[in-house]
């Protein structure tokens, strides 16, 4: 398992150099924290933030914040009725922007930003604003120039581009999320963290039995882990070379409830609500009833008591007791 985990560090560093570069992390840390004040309408605090990005070195998200700041794309302010401080989405009017434009691409711009962050295909474009789709490309090719849209590839129109505002976060449903590089899912390392993620919660679940003398409800309640521990851990693996989220980390645990490894509880944490995981202890190995001879038995129509294949003479039992 371990040996796993260090071909797949190679791998990562070479399928997502960007990643490594600091400047870029920059940049997708502050497209995260953009996205969250998307989330957030009345703002994010300090906590929210920590939920969200656990992982997020100290440094790199003041100086995110203050670049955000700074480039008035947030603003600090206090929450009514508290000294609490909380950071709120700041962006500029889309019609101070427009002013830099001509009518026609004006057009284009108005019809980009209802599509919001899923984007919109220049062919829909076509069709919305009743331009022809020369006109529309050599439009788009201008307002990228300008930095007021972008390009992105969309996992979900058959890797075609779509087009939204400079400033958005693609949904997910563009992108894929950070399971995804360049359009293409990362099985290999979808895999790594799955297998991981179970490890941790066998161990978790092996531990906990430590406390059997404490009772069976101790034991059970001391082998739950959350989201949020596990995004932890799995970061300080260095398995995944971007800042893994919770959300991420629950997309992976999502599957192993659904293929019933593991157990999902949700818990109170003051206001918040925290997901929590278990490993499923089945009493019967689900392998041993699925791999029963009758189970696959080629002649089980004509097995009976009586006849020539019978239960108590059956090779395939034979084989299976010993
Ligand atoms: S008892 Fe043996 S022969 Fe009969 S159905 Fe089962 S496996 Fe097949």
């Amino acid at each position: 398992m371990a040996l796993k985990v260090v071909i797949k560090k190679e791998k990562v560093d070479d399928a997502r150099p960007r990643q490594s570069a600091r400047d870029d992390d920059k940049t997708e840390i502050e497209a995260r924290i953009l996205e969250l004040l998307r989330k957030y309408p009345k703002g994010i605090n300090d906590k929210i933030l920590e939920t969200h990005m656990p992982n997020l070195d100290i440094q790199i998200r003041v100086d995110v914040i203050n670049d955000l700041l700074t480039k008035k794309k947030m603003k600090l302010f206090q929450a009514p009725g508290t000294n609490e401080l909380f950071w709120g989405l700041n962006e500029q009017p889309v019609s101070i922007k427009l002013k830099e434009v001509d009518k026609e691409e004006n057009v284009v711009m108005r019809i980009i930003e209802e599509a919001g962050n899923k984007g919109i295909l220049n062919k829909d474009i076509r069709d919305q604003s009743g331009l022809n789709l020369t006109t529309i490309n050599k439009i788009l090719k201008a307002l990228e120039g300008k930095n007021l849209i972008k390009s992105v590839l969309s996992i979900s129109v058959a890797k075609i581009k779509v087009y939204m505002l400079f400033d958005l976060q693609p949904d997910r449903s563009v992108t894929g999320g950070s399971w995804y590089t360049d359009g293409e899912f990362e099985s290999e390392l979808v895999d790594i963290v799955n297998q991981q993620c179970y490890r941790m919660l066998q161990q978790k679940a092996e531990a906990a039995k430590l406390k059997a003398m404490d009772g069976p409800l101790i034991v059970r309640n001391a082998s739950f882990l959350s989201s949020k521990e596990i995004c932890q851990m799995i970061s300080d693996m260095n398995i995944v070379k971007f800042n893994l989220t919770v959300e991420e980390i629950e997309a992976i645990l999502e599957t192993l409830v659904y293929d019933g490894k593991i157990e999902m509880r949700m818990v109170s944490d003051g206001d918040e609500r925290i997901k929590t995981y278990r490993i499923v202890e089945t009493l019967l190995s689900s392998a041993a009833i699925v791999r029963i001879p009758c189970g696959v038995c080629p002649v089980i129509k004509i097995c009976g008591t009586a006849g020539e294949v019978q239960p108590k003479n059956c090779v395939y039992y034979d084989q299976w007791l010993d």
